[in-house]
């Protein structure tokens, strides 16, 4: 449904029919890890998050997943080989 209190429109998992269900019922303000994000929007309680409405809990833990501006850097995993495995189909 479209949320009709900090971003007046736009579609939102979080706005049912009594209201925004997000805790404290209204999106969070971002924060200063956020700043340079293309997913920064301005809503009626400042600059909100496009899709996450707690910004602050996307980043408590690791970077969020969702920031324009900064990636999480993939580790290259050693893939490890059964060498009975590789041994057979090295004979083909
Ligand atoms: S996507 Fe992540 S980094 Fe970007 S504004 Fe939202 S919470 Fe902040």
């Amino acid at each position: 449904m479209q949320c009709q209190t900090v971003l007046p429109g736009s579609e939102c998992t979080f706005w049912g029919k009594h209201g925004c269900i997000h805790i404290g019922n209204s999106c969070e303000n971002v924060v200063e890890e956020c700043e340079g994000c293309e997913r920064i929007v301005e809503g009626t309680i400042g600059k909100v998050c496009s899709v996450a409405p707690s910004p602050k809990k996307k980043w408590a833990v690791n970077i969020c997943n969702f920031a324009t501006h900064r990636k999480i850097e993939k580790k290259v995993v050693e893939q490890r080989i059964n060498p009975l495995k590789a041994s057979k189909r090295g004979g083909k």
